[in-house]
């Protein structure tokens, strides 16, 4: 009997905290795609002798905040810590990080996929510096490396996630949902393109139902949520076979190459690192006083996970619903924008037009859900609110509307004039109804004949013609209404 494996993930997350300045000096925190490459390095974050690093405390209370949001344990004391290694984007020679006791521990995350809702445990979530950026290129065949140091020394936020996910979807699903809580209390953009948050999956396979820990490998640096997936994927996939041909997964470091889709060593574990860690002595014990912890508990906002539950009470979504228009913080406040506008039509007929209609128009163009907040943007909520509204007092029909929804989307007029200079306001005059289904059913005394014969499919095909007759604008159930009475006759 052949055995089945599955995968045992845990997730390690770094986020850039981007407050103004950086975690331990007065430097400022600048765009790494835009800014002057050194412009904002001092002697503390370019590792000079004989500087003192001084913490930020907005870093802290950032932290603090996303530590709440993930129903943490906040610790009174923490401590920092120096990661001694050598590498050219770390001037100093070690890295300030907290080791033994960190910020925060023993939180949780709820994630939702296709097989319903999860709580992922968080291990724990500790403050560290980053460091600065390396470009490798080549001039007159002489390859240079450069070092950009704009980056060293801003604060960052580990979350680390206990070994609680066994797919890609789930890790994907964690690793959207933490990014969701980051951005909607503001500390960090979300900006995966821009390096400000970054992912390292640990995957081991283990027996199906078992509970054993077995050995894992570490993926490093993945930028994005096709990188966490597909490495992920491809993992899961080598050990399976490793492990059904006899071999061993051994303890390693990898890398995903992008362009080849796989994944490849960087460093077994014979050549770990051996950090030694020891306090920092520059700074003194962090200690957070629980008053602070309080006063930032009330100042919380209302947290993703939270306003999709409020999404299926106050609106009846299903939890699915809920949580597609909750994943970017952009496209809820649009949806409620467009209920506040709309508020005679049903939420979840909303939902289902900026969830159908117009994600799909986004998405062949492009479109950024960010952008939905733009004035450049064709569809604001009101004019989206004013479409539905049209729909529901039968101004047009549900077809129409998606015509006049993709007109609007390329050229931000509004649907009421795109109704007027179209002339494409719904018939519901019945006499004028019953004059066409009269003349196409007078035109297809066939299909009719075969119809009353039994041949029910035609009922339909004849509901088109008739459609079509009125150029797609007949109010449908009458035109519905209509077409049973006289084909009855
Ligand atoms: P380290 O500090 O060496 O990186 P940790 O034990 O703290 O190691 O774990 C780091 C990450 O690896 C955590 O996210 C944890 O959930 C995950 N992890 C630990 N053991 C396993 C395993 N057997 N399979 C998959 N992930 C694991
Ligand atoms: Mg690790
Ligand atoms: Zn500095």
């Amino acid at each position: 009997m052949s055995v089945e494996y599955e995968a045992v993930i845990g997730l390690e997350v770094h986020a850039e905290m981007q407050t103004d300045s950086k975690m331990f000096c007065s430097c400022r925190v600048l765009d790494n795609t835009e800014a002057q490459p050194n412009s904002a390095v001092c002697p503390v974050c370019a590792g000079m002798p004989g500087v003192l690093p001084v913490i930020n405390q907005k870093a802290i209370e950032y932290a603090l905040k996303v530590a709440l949001a993930l129903h943490c344990q906040v610790n009174r004391t923490s401590i920092f810590a120096r990661k001694n290694y050598f590498y050219p984007d770390l001037p100093k020679g070690y890295q300030i990080s907290q080791y033994e006791e960190p910020l925060a521990e023993n939180g949780h995350l709820v994630i939702h996929t296709s097989l319903g809702e999860r709580r992922i445990r968080i291990r724990r979530a500790h403050m560290e510096e980053d460091t600065g950026k390396l470009t490798h290129t080549t001039r007159d065949e002489v390859s240079y490396s450069l070092v950009n140091l704009n980056r060293a020394g801003v604060a960052l936020l580990e979350v680390v996630s206990e070994p609680d996910m066994s797919s890609s979807e789930e890790a994907r699903a964690y690793a959207a949902s933490l990014r969701a809580v980051l951005r909607c209390l503001g500390v960090n953009s979300g900006d995966m393109e821009k390096g400000v948050i970054r992912f390292e999956a640990n995957v081991s396979i283990r027996p199906q139902g078992s509970d054993e820990l077995n050995t894992r490998v570490e993926i490093k640096n993945l930028n994005s949520f096709r990188a966490l997936e597909r490495s992920i994927d491809y993992e899961i996939k080598r050990q399976t076979q490793v492990v059904e041909n006899g071999g061993k997964i051994i303890q390693e470091t990898l890398g995903w190459d992008e362009n080849r889709n796989v994944t490849y060593s960087q460093r077994s574990k014979e050549h770990a690192h051996d950090y030694r860690y020891f306090p920092e002595p520059d700074l003194p014990p962090l200690i957070v006083e629980n008053e602070w912890v309080e006063r930032l508990r009330a100042s919380m906002p209302e947290l993703p996970d939270a306003r999709a539950r409020r999404f299926q009470s106050q609106y009846g979504l299903s939890p699915y619903d809920a949580d597609v228009l909750i994943t970017e913080q952009a496209v809820a406040d649009y949806y409620e924008a467009v209920i506040a506008s709309a508020p005679k039509a049903s939420p979840k007929t909303i939902a289902n037009w900026i969830t159908g209609e117009l994600f799909a128009l986004m998405n062949r163009s492009g479109t950024n859900p960010d952008e939905m907040q733009s004035s450049a943007f064709n569809v604001p909520p009101q004019a989206l609110a004013g479409l539905i509204n049209l729909l529901t007092e039968n101004e047009i029909n549900q077809n129409t509307a998606k015509t006049v929804l993709t007109e609007m989307f390329e050229s931000g007029k509004t649907p009421g004039d795109i109704v007027i200079q179209r002339g494409l306001r719904q018939i519901s005059d019945s006499d004028l109804i019953a004059s066409l289904v009269k003349q196409v059913l007078d035109e297809n005394a066939v299909p009719v004949q075969d119809y009353l014969n039994g041949k029910d499919t035609l009922l339909n095909w004849l509901f088109g013609q008739i459609m079509r007759a009125a150029k797609g604008k007949a109010n449908p159930q009458i035109l519905r209404a209509e077409l049973d009475q006289q084909i009855d006759l």
